[in-house]
């Protein structure tokens, strides 16, 4: 114990795991751009108009007149046995994935699972596949277990299967980590094939493959595709979560694996974490989901983001240099844009900065570099007209810079 005798000398001794931890970029620069006057595209907020307010409103009552005093009481690690089996029966109903109510735990957003994630399975040192770019959230809840990352490049149509096989030669790896649809930044989707032949080649290694997939059920164009592991490989962990078809404000999510070994960890690193996920939120949104047509809500957030997403990419090829590339997403949130060569995309956020409009530049979603070309545009949170407005803004500091 050290003794404080002169409190100017007094300084904290922090964990080297929290001062190697980087900070939300995103939440830092989000105080920046959420000014009145400012065409934010920087957030990855829902927008709040799919929020099923009313329905919620009935739903917290009927929780309470239902379920008495235990929605206010301490619960299990679990989560709540009904909510489990809706999530259980879905995931049966919609991907023919045999999920039983044990198989999942119900976390304080899928945010969490990906820190028990790497709470459970990383030692300091060991090895993190990662996309690249990639989920910033993510890299910044494994950091804090002090892992080596190694980043395979997500292409296309997924990540790049050379590079997979190669980072999986080292022997210190323990998951792979991926965002299969609509992923977060870049909006893109792996394809069927691509996902096959992900799983041909994890299958051979003993390395969990954790499939996040928040975004999913919002799918605006094409067919919905098969998990890569999930309900097929053993170590395959699942992560879904109502933050984005329901509320994020309510924080459930949830991990689904059917390896009970990982599981029986996770729920002891989540008791040691908060002993449990919010229980009223828990009655409140089985409520919600047992007693309102969920498919129908869902279906009006797609067509709302069809139309946002069309109305960014319409103005992106009316606006923007053709030197200037750019993903079509098929459902989810973003657009990654990508400048020439060379070029610093946080410069240019500095420079749409003064002229008010905002994006998320991409350094923050790679685990080792800085300065890059790329960036992430959110479409949920504008008015067709506000959207066009600000690609137009955008799309004249680039005709200046890179015509
Ligand atoms: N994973 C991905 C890929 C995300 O984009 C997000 C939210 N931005 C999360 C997980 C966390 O979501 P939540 O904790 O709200 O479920």
């Amino acid at each position: 114990m050290i003794l404080i005798k002169d409190r100017d000398d007094y300084f904290m001794q922090f964990s080297e795991k929290i001062l190697n931890t980087p900070s939300s970029f995103i939440r830092n620069i989000l105080k920046v751009t959420d000014a009145p006057d400012v065409i934010s595209f920087a957030g990855g907020l829902p927008n709040p108009i799919s929020f099923p307010t009313d329905a919620l409103q009935k739903s917290i009552n009927a929780a309470i007149e239902e379920n008495g005093t235990k929605i206010f009481q301490y619960s299990t690690t679990d989560g709540y046995l009904s909510l489990r089996q809706y999530i259980a029966d879905k995931y049966k109903k919609n991907y023919g994935y045999d999920v039983q109510p044990e198989d999942i735990l119900i976390t304080t957003g899928s945010q969490q699972a990906l820190e028990l994630i790497g709470k459970v399975l990383l030692n300091k040192g060991d090895g993190a596949i990662m996309e690249e770019p990639g989920y910033l959230g993510a890299i910044q809840a494994f950091t804090l277990a002090e892992p080596t990352f190694y980043s395979v490049t997500l292409e296309n149509d997924g990540l790049n299967i050379e590079e997979l096989e190669k980072a999986l030669q080292n022997p210190n790896v323990k998951f792979i980590y991926t965002v299969p649809n609509f992923q977060n930044p870049t909006g893109l989707t792996y394809s069927k094939e691509k996902r096959e032949q992900i799983y041909e080649v994890v299958k051979k290694y003993d390395v969990a493959l954790i499939e996040d997939d928040p975004y999913g059920e919002l799918r605006f164009e094409g067919e919905p595709l098969p998990y890569i592991g999930a309900g097929r490989l053993e170590n395959s962990i699942l992560l879904g979560s109502f933050s984005k078809t329901v509320t994020p404000g309510m924080r459930l999510g949830f991990l689904i694996t059917k390896n009970k070994e990982i599981m029986q960890h996770i729920v002891t690193a989540k008791q040691a974490t908060d002993l449990h996920t919010n229980i009223f939120s828990q009655y409140v949104i089985y409520d919600y989901l047992a007693n309102n047509e969920y498919q129908e809500h869902v279906n009006k957030i797609i067509t709302l983001y069809r139309e946002q997403s069309n109305a960014m990419l319409d103005a992106i090829a009316k606006y923007f240099p053709s030197n200037i590339k750019y993903t079509k997403p098929e459902g989810g949130m973003f657009i990654w844009v990508t400048l020439p060569e060379g070029s610093s995309a946080l410069q240019l956020f500095h420079k749409a900065m003064e002229e008010k409009v905002a994006f998320v530049p991409g350094d923050p979603f790679y685990t080792s570099k800085t300065n890059v070309n790329t960036f992430r545009l959110n479409y949920t949170n504008a008015t067709p007209e506000v959207i066009e407005e600000g690609i137009k803004r955008l799309g004249k500091i680039l005709h200046d810079e890179f015509e």
